[in-house]
């Protein structure tokens, strides 16, 4: 999939990369002397002048947005204390110079930082400013200094791996509900706008100590291709990853992301990752060992993908109730069936906001969080 979405890439690229290129030119002048950046502009006005018949309006409006960014909003953010690293680079916290705001700034590490940041990426990270819901972690601002790209956020306290370790005892059944809730509230609003995450787990959840859950990193795997190993040596995890990707599909849909709730939901509940597995043949397996492996009854054209094996050992479906004996029938009933192998039948994040498990929770305050 990878593959495919950075060919897709490379076929605009080239329009893209030449506004950029002037997009850049337009980050130039702090580096001048006035008289240079009086050439300069005049240059950048006739290169603008000249450009609108070569580029596409959505281009243009890139352009604009881009040049707006660099005047109205580059430096203003200082950066403080590191908060972590994530698959995409480090986090710090930032304040705004002028009002105070505090926020988290992303450091995107790029793949090629000589080549600069591909206009391709900017076009998909300035798209996603427009992904406003109040369970999606809001990108404020972007920011390209040197070949590095800055990525503002709204800040939160803590991320929820973090908030399950912090909580002595376990959380309570009406907390995980309510986080559960607003979990594929935020994914239903992202599906609708055609947007996936593809890398749903506890540390790219944020909440905040009023109770709020917002998904962070929304569309940053199709913006950035998410490296095999993040900073460190750290791997990317495995747990939440669907079986079929597993076994090999190269299509992203939205059930991708569904089936991370039900390990999510479980891990709430037992404060332990349903499926901690180190390689891919373990997560397999260990999927299989709890839910059975699958056959082409219950997920026809299994065996046609391109990594199944026909040697996997046959294991029967295991009740879930052993795996969360804390959890209600409606809450298995939830998990099971984000864990539909099929991923034709797993349920939707739309359907699931009108699951039984959500029945007493309060949609209305919800709206307004
Ligand atoms: P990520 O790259 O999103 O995985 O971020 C790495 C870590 O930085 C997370 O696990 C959080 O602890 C922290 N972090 C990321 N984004 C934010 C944010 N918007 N507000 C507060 N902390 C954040």
């Amino acid at each position: 999939a990878g593959r495919g979405l950075v060919e897709q890439r490379h076929g605009v690229v080239g329009v893209v990369r030449t506004a950029m290129i002037l997009g850049m030119w337009a980050r130039m002048p702090p580096l001048l002397s006035s008289t240079s950046s009086a050439i300069l502009s005049a240059w950048r006005l006739s290169a603008l002048l000249l450009c609108p018949p070569v580029l596409s309006p959505s281009v243009q409006s890139l352009l604009r947005s881009v040049k707006m960014d660099a005047t109205e909003s580059f430096r203003k953010w200082k950066r403080g204390q590191k908060l972590g690293e994530g698959t995409f680079g480090e986090v710090y916290v930032a304040t705004h110079e002028k009002t105070g705001e505090v926020a988290a700034l992303k450091k995107i590490k790029l793949e090629c930082e000589d080549e600069g940041v591909p206009g391709t990426t900017l076009r998909e990270v300035s798209l996603l400013k427009e992904l406003q819901h109040p369970n999606v972690v809001g990108l404020c601002d972007v920011q390209q200094d040197n070949h590095k790209l800055y990525l503002i956020f709204e800040f939160l306290d803590k991320d929820l791996k973090r908030h399950i370790d912090s909580v002595s005892g376990h959380l309570s059944i009406e907390q995980v509900r309510s986080f559960s809730f607003q979990l594929v509230k935020g994914l239903s609003f992202c599906h609708s706008r055609g947007v996936m995450h593809r890398d749903l787990k506890p540390q790219n959840l944020l909440v905040t100590n009023q109770g709020r859950l917002k998904i962070a990193d929304f569309g940053l795997a199709r913006a950035f291709c998410p490296p095999i190993r993040p900073l460190t040596h750290e791997v990317v995890t495995l747990w939440y990853r669907p079986p079929e990707i597993l076994l090999g599909s190269a299509t992203y849909a939205p059930p991708v992301d569904m089936w991370a709730i039900g390990p999510i939901i479980v891990e709430m509940i037992t404060k332990r990752p349903m499926f901690p597995a180190d390689c891919e043949i373990d997560m397999l397996y260990k999927i299989f060992r709890i839910l059975g492996t699958p056959t082409e009854s219950n997920w026809p054209g299994v065996t046609n993908l391109k990594d199944w094996n026909p040697a996997f050992p046959m294991w029967p479906k295991i009740s879930l109730r052993s795996i969360a004996p804390q959890l209600d029938e409606q809450g298995l009933d939830l998990i099971q069936q984000t864990l539909n192998y099929d991923p034709k039948t797993r349920i939707s994040a739309k359907a699931s906001m009108e699951h039984s498990f959500f029945s007493t929770v309060d949609k209305s305050a919800h709206n307004t969080l």
